[in-house]
C-alpha cells in the first residue's frame, strides 16, 4: 500500500472550534490594557464596563435580541443549569412538570435528572429515527402541572434541527415557557430568538471561534429570572462575580462574524456530501444517522457496521485526524450515547458510530485524506 503522508485535519467542530485571529487580538488587547474591574467607579473600570456592554450588544445583535435580554455566564452548561434550576425553584410545588426530549446535551439531561430528585417530574417526548420531535406528541404530554418545555435547537451528535417555532407556538397556547439550547445552532444556522418564540435560550462562545469559559443566556424581556449565582450586583444581580472581561469581549467579537460563518454553509454542505459519498464507497453498508434535511450543514453521524469507532478514532488520531465518537462531554464515559440510543440504535451500532463535524476551513483535501485513512483501516481490519 502507498505510504500515507500525515497531515493535521480537525473534523470535530461540534466539540469546539479554534479561536479566530480577530477574537485573539481583541482578547489580547483587553488583557493588556483593560484589566480594570468593570464595577470600579474610575475611568479604567468604566472602560472595562463599556467593553462588556459592547459585547452584550454584539451577542444580542447576532441572536436578534435586545441587549438587556442577554446575561453572560461561565459556559452554556451554566446557562442551562441556571434556567432549569431557577424556573423549577420558582414554580415548584405549584407546578412540577418539565417536558423535554431524550436527545438533550448532558448539561440538560443531568440537570433534569438532578431536579427529579427534588420533586420535579420530567417527561421525555420520544423522537423518530432521525431525532425529530413530533409537536403533536409533545402537545399530548402537556397538562396542568407543566411549566416548561425544554428542547434543543440543533443536536450536537446527529445535527437534527427541531421545529422550535412550532413548539413555542403550542406552548404559548397553554401558557407554558420554552427554553432551547441553541449552542450548536449558533454560528451554523441563523438563530433568531424572536422568530423561534422561545422564552430562554443558551449559547457558548467556543462553538463559533470564540474562547472557552464564556456563555450566554437569553431571557425574553419580562420573563422570570432570579439570581443563579449569589453575591455582587453583576449581570443585573443575576450572576454575581467579577466578569471575565477578555472572554466576554472575545465572545462579542466572535458574534460579529456569525453572518460570515453561516455564509460558509453551502460550501461545507458540499464537502459533507463528498464525504458521505466517499464513506459509502469505502463501506457500502454504512448508515447515516443524521437527517438529509433539517440538519446542521456540518454534522454527520455515521455507523460503520463491524468497526469499533473508538479503535478507528485511535487510528485516525495517529494520522492527525480529529473526529469524535459522540459528544465531547460524554466521550470519557464508556456508555453508548443516549442520543444514538434514543433514535433506535443498538448498543453495538452506537459503538460503531462516528461523529464528524466540519468547519469553515475544512477542505476537499482534508476529506480525501480522511477517507484514505479510513479505507486503509478497513482494509487492514478485514484482511
Ligand atoms: N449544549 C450543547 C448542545 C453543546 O454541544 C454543548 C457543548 O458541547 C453545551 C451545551 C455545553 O457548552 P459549554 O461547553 O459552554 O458548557
Amino acid at each position: 500500500m502507498k505510504k500515507i503522508f500525515k497531515r493535521k485535519v480537525y473534523l470535530d467542530h461540534n466539540a469546539t472550534t479554534s479561536v479566530s485571529r480577530p477574537v485573539r487580538r481583541t482578547m489580547n488587547r483587553v488583557l493588556k490594557y483593560h484589566y480594570g474591574n468593570p464595577s470600579s467607579g474610575y475611568q479604567k473600570g468604566k472602560n472595562a464596563y463599556n467593553i462588556l456592554e459592547q459585547a452584550r450588544k454584539q451577542v444580542a445583535l447576532a441572536i436578534h435580541a435586545h441587549s438587556h435580554e442577554v446575561y453572560f455566564s461561565g459556559c452554556a452548561t451554566e446557562s442551562n443549569n441556571a434556567v432549569l434550576k431557577t424556573l423549577s425553584n420558582h414554580f415548584y410545588p405549584d407546578k412540577k412538570k418539565i417536558i423535554s426530549t431524550p436527545i438533550e446535551h448532558p448539561s440538560v439531561m443531568n440537570t433534569l435528572e438532578y431536579l427529579q430528585t427534588r420533586g420535579i417530574e420530567v417527561e421525555y417526548c420520544p423522537v423518530d429515527c432521525y431525532g425529530f420531535v413530533s409537536a403533536e406528541e409533545l402537545e399530548k404530554m402537556i397538562d396542568e402541572d407543566t411549566f416548561l418545555i425544554c428542547c434543543i435547537y440543533a443536536n450536537n451528535e446527529i445535527g437534527t434541527i427541531q421545529n422550535i417555532k412550532e413548539i413555542s407556538a403550542i406552548a404559548k397556547q397553554y401558557n407554558i415557557l420554552v427554553m432551547s439550547d441553541c449552542v450548536q445552532a449558533f454560528g451554523k444556522i441563523d438563530v433568531n430568538v424572536k422568530e423561534l418564540g422561545v422564552d430562554y435560550a443558551t449559547f457558548s462562545a467556543h462553538k463559533l471561534h470564540g474562547p472557552k469559559g464564556v456563555g450566554a443566556l437569553y431571557a425574553r424581556i419580562s420573563s422570570y429570572m432570579e439570581p443563579f449565582i449569589h453575591g455582587g450586583h453583576q449581570e443585573e444581580g443575576m450572576r454575581a462575580g467579577t466578569e471575565s472581561v477578555h472572554n466576554i469581549a472575545g465572545f462579542g467579537k466572535a458574534c460579529n462574524n456569525v453572518k460570515k460563518l453561516i455564509s460558509h454553509s453551502e460550501k461545507i454542505q458540499t464537502i459533507k456530501g463528498l464525504l458521505i459519498d466517499g464513506l459509502r464507497a469505502v463501506k457500502h453498508d454504512m448508515i447515516i444517522n443524521s437527517p438529509s434535511e433539517k440538519c446542521l450543514p456540518n454534522t454527520i453521524s455515521v455507523t460503520l457496521p463491524g468497526i469499533k469507532s473508538k479503535e478507528l478514532m485511535m487510528m485516525l488520531d495517529y494520522y492527525g485526524i480529529c473526529v469524535s465518537s459522540g459528544s465531547a462531554c460524554s466521550s470519557q464515559i464508556n456508555k453508548p450515547s443516549h442520543v444514538l440510543k434514543a433514535i433506535g440504535l443498538t448498543d453495538t451500532a452506537a459503538e460503531e458510530t462516528l461523529r464528524i463535524s466540519l468547519g469553515k476551513d475544512t477542505t476537499i483535501r482534508d476529506v480525501q485524506y480522511t477517507l484514505k485513512v479510513i479505507d486503509k483501516y478497513l482494509k487492514e481490519t478485514w484482511d
